[in-house]
């Protein structure tokens, strides 16, 4: 026991038996934590709160399947910190989800809603499952009783699901009604991301797509005013990893602003074409097929060429682990911006960044989703709906002022964009578990 060590080096403590720490995305958070803690000289003891999630429920979902046999899922909703507020973060149906990986994504969530002010927590949840082989009717089956397995530990007040990789607006209805029956009332407070007619939020299903994209136009004005770059994004080359609900959007609003897209890839992989793809059609064909595979109008590539394809701008969108020590070198982009949660390891990240390379980092890029998230719940709460323009335009005030509190932080400690975004994270986190102290 005592030869081990941590993912950052230090000796294994004791107290822990290391159940959250088998996951590459867990043992990386951790790192860039410590890192950022260094770097702008963090209270220990709050950086040993921060290191673990406050609560975990692991539970064991049966489900009747189609075929009358009963399947047996296992799923996880991990709190991760509340100081600032209730539990916020997605639910992810994916089969790589476990106790680890949900409890990094939870830390994230509260790094990313400190970031950019929220009044709110980080949670994440999740079912270990492929979406794809599931009936609607097992899917709906599988979310009701996931909820109810849940329930005493979500709600408006305590901790706020949303949807995530593999779930919808569908499996927000179905979350909010399972809630909704066993309290005996109608309560959309308790997820976000949910459909329109049973109070969404008007332009939420586009916030994360469209935030990724309005932080590369910061980082593009960034870059000229340091005299590091010259962009014009409508003359800029693009690609986007997954093609799904944020890597569309992405595509699609880097497409209207003139800018290239000549590559997107899903699970099965990429196409590719140098003029540019048409993306509103590439987008008809994935609504109709479900997948890019067969796309006419391009050539096929792999996932690992798309990353090494020469462009300026990469947004890898799809999941964590994407760019690595195996394939860092590969990467010709000069600006990326984090789509996904996690995309990137701390090493490619640090290696990327000595080659000059912009790093919008995931909690300040993809935060559009969790602050239409905590607009939509706000309007629910005083049944009061705003329209798109309003929505768009305070989503567009709360990415720019969060990416100078970066682009500030970065320049004071001399570091890239990661770092001082987990910076500016813990400033404001430190100061309010320092001031609620620590009970009893
Ligand atoms: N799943 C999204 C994220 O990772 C959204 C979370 C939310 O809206 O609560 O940020």
């Amino acid at each position: 026991m005592s030869e081990q060590t941590s993912p950052s080096n230090t000796p294994v403590n004791p107290l822990r038996s290391g159940i959250y720490d088998t996951s590459p995305l867990y043992q990386n958070a951790v790192m860039d934590l410590e890192f950022a803690g260094t770097t702008m000289g963090i209270d220990p003891n709050v950086l040993e709160r921060l290191k673990l999630p406050k609560r975990a429920l692991c539970v064991n979902v049966p489900v009747r399947m189609d075929d009358g046999s009963v399947k047996v899922f296992e799923g996880y909703r991990v709190q991760h910190n509340t100081t600032l507020g209730p539990g916020k973060g997605g639910i992810r149906f994916h089969p790589e989800v476990n106790l680890s990986e949900v409890s990094a994504l939870a830390m994230l969530m509260t790094m990313k809603c400190s970031l950019v002010g929220l009044p709110l927590g980080g949670a994440k949840g999740g079912i270990r499952l492929d979406p794809s082989q599931l009936s609607r009717a097992e899917q709906q089956a599988l979310t009701r009783r996931y909820t109810m397995e849940i329930i005493n530990v979500i709600g408006p007040e305590q901790d706020i699901p949303a949807p995530d990789v593999g779930t919808d607006g569908q499996h927000m209805a179905w979350m909010m009604d399972t809630y909704s029956m066993a309290k005996g009332n109608a309560v959309p407070g308790v997820v976000t991301g949910k459909p329109i007619e049973i109070g969404g939020s008007l332009g939420r299903p586009e916030s994360t797509g469209r935030g990724v994209i309005y932080v590369i136009e910061h980082a593009i004005e960034l870059l000229k005013k340091k005299n590091l770059g010259n962009f014009v994004l409508k003359e800029c080359s693009a690609v986007v990893h997954g093609f799904g609900k944020v890597g569309q959007v992405a595509a699609y609003e880097l497409f209207i602003r003139g800018c290239k897209v000549v590559a997107v890839s899903d699970y099965f992989g990429g196409i590719y074409d140098k003029n540019g793809l048409n993306i509103p059609e590439v987008m008809k064909y994935m609504a109709a097929n479900r997948s890019l595979k067969g796309y006419p109008k391009a050539e096929v590539i792999t996932n690992e060429q798309l990353i090494g394809l020469p462009v300026d701008i990469l947004i890898p969108a799809a999941i964590d682990g994407v760019v690595t020590k195996a394939n860092m070198k590969n990467v010709k982009a000069k600006i990326i911006s984090e789509g996904a949660n996690g995309p990137i390891t701390s090493e490619a990240q640090h290696y990327l960044e000595s080659q000059g390379v912009t790093i919008i980092p995931d909690i300040l890029a993809n935060a559009g989703g969790v602050i239409v998230s905590y607009f939509e719940w706000v309007q629910g709460m005083q049944q009061f709906f705003w329209n798109e323009k309003e929505i768009n335009e305070k989503l567009a005030e709360v990415m720019l002022r969060s990416f100078n509190r970066v682009a500030d932080n970065a320049e004071k400690y001399k570091c890239g964009m990661k770092t001082a975004a987990l910076i500016s994270s813990v400033e404001r986190l430190s100061q309010a578990m320092l001031l609620r102290g620590l009970f009893p």
